[in-house]
């Protein structure tokens, strides 16, 4: 059985295209996508051996030798020209070591249509990195799985530069439109933890460094609590 949060991001894989899954551990996502006739050919990415060896065991005891290639290397390093790839799947990572996978890899994203990212923490570093990159995004979810809050950033291509507020950068153009209840709950809980830091840095010696940090903490909680307030 899938994880929400797998199923999920297996939820916005367009039907038929190819995919490259990069870190996927047991390849469990590559299996559902395969076993559930959403795409017929993935390859699934992993730099570490053991979880490259587990992609591998699970793969065949799957059956799924023909339809999903397990490479060992580095990010997008896994993607060959000839693999035709159009939708990248990367999940369960910390938003910048996402972000670095793409910017390492930019060259073999030459082609790619769709970008499903779901960072674990830090959302934002891929939102700076897209509109940095002309990639826009089209759609977002936020979901909660044994207590924890996960995002997910769909990505496309754009023609021009898209011009997000601070406050779309931070929580999602996307996610903002709604602001569900799980949205709601992960910034409060998140401004919540940035009062307790900014309330513990105020106890402490007022160095440059502590001011500046304690400023940028301050500003982000008023841009939180400006959404959290607000009627819609
Ligand atoms: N994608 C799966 C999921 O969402 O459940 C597995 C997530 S697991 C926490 C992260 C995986 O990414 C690990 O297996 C790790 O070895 C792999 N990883 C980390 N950096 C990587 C990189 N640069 N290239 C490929 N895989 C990487």
């Amino acid at each position: 059985q899938l994880s929400h949060r797998l199923t999920r991001v297996a939820h916005h894989v367009p039907k038929g295209t190819v995919v490259a899954d990069i870190g996927s551990d047991h390849a469990y996502l590559p299996c559902h996508l395969v076993l559930n006739g959403v795409v017929d050919k993935v390859i699934a990415g992993e730099v570490v051996k053991g979880p490259f060896e587990s992609a591998q065991k699970q793969v065949q005891q799957e059956g799924l030798t023909a339809q999903i290639d397990v490479r060992l290397a580095s990010g997008l390093d896994v993607i060959l020209p000839e693999d035709s790839i159009s939708t990248v799947t990367i999940a369960g990572m910390g938003g910048p070591l996402i972000c670095s996978i793409l910017v390492q890899g930019k060259k073999q994203l030459v082609g790619v249509e769709r970008l499903i990212l779901q960072p674990n923490v830090h959302a934002k570093s891929i939102r700076d990195w897209a509109v940095a990159n002309n990639w826009g995004i089209v759609e977002e979810e936020i979901l909660k799985e044994n207590e924890k809050i996960y995002e997910i950033l769909v990505l496309q291509k754009v023609e021009a530069t898209v011009l997000w507020t601070p406050q779309q950068m931070l929580m999602g153009p996307e996610l903002l439109k709604e602001k569900t209840a799980i949205f709601q709950e992960k910034w409060t809980r998140e401004s919540d933890q940035w009062k307790k830091i900014v309330a513990l840095m105020e106890s402490t010696a007022q160095t440059k460094g502590i001011i500046e940090k304690k400023q940028g903490l301050i500003e982000k909680i008023q841009l939180v609590e400006e959404v959290l307030q607000r009627e819609n």
